[in-house]
């Protein structure tokens, strides 16, 4: 269903990029179970290493100007160094929340490799882990203004490149708040079916 429609709404160079995520996706995805396999903890580099491609994330971000209605985004956009940072940025937002919510249902069913505990394992208390991953959400949120600030400037006077820009900047603002919103509203679907409360 997916593949169709991208098919069909994208070029083939933009389609391109996509498969290129999506391989980039498998191979750490390869990677993360390789260490898994060796059956110790990765440390914080090798865990970001493989962690900013078994987000997904830069998989949805390639479809970033579509999710977007942009159909045609100059290419030197997309190249641009700031926003490549945006992506970058982005993409450790989504994987540090996204490990601080899910931490007590992965850990629940086996899978360590989770940034809290290997914070925990690194710092041996759930407070500086807990503290640790927090200071990377707000460094990620800080630097992100920054970086989209400048990156928009440089646009500012060029009418359709300006406009381009800021979408693709909510864009990235969207999938970070959507994540956040997305377990929400899984716990509240959850809480539906179970009749739980907490
Ligand atoms: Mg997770």
């Amino acid at each position: 269903m997916i593949g169709d429609t991208i098919r069909s709404a994208r070029t083939i160079e933009q389609r391109r990029t996509f498969l290129e995520e999506l391989q980039y996706f498998m191979n750490k995805s390869e990677a993360e179970q390789a260490i898994r396999l060796r059956g110790r903890l990765p440390d914080l580099e090798e865990f970001w290493q493989y962690r900013i491609g078994t987000s997904a994330v830069r998989v949805v971000l390639a479809l970033n100007s579509y999710c977007n209605d942009l159909d045609d985004v100059p290419p030197e956009v997309l190249k641009d160094a700031d926003y490549c940072s945006l992506l970058d940025l982005t993409n450790i937002n989504i994987c540090a929340v996204n490990d601080l919510l899910s931490v007590k249902k992965e850990l629940a069913q086996g899978a360590v490799e989770n940034l809290v505990a290997i914070l925990f394992a690194s710092t041996g208390s759930t407070a500086l882990a807990s503290h640790g991953i927090m200071e990377i959400v707000r460094a990620s949120k800080i630097r992100f203004d920054a970086k989209a600030k400048q990156f928009l400037q440089r646009y500012a006077f060029e009418d359709d490149a300006a406009h381009v820009a800021r979408r693709l900047v909510e864009g990235c603002k969207f999938y970070s708040t959507g994540n956040l919103d997305w377990r929400y509203v899984l716990s509240c679907i959850f809480r539906k079916l179970t009749g739980t409360h907490h």
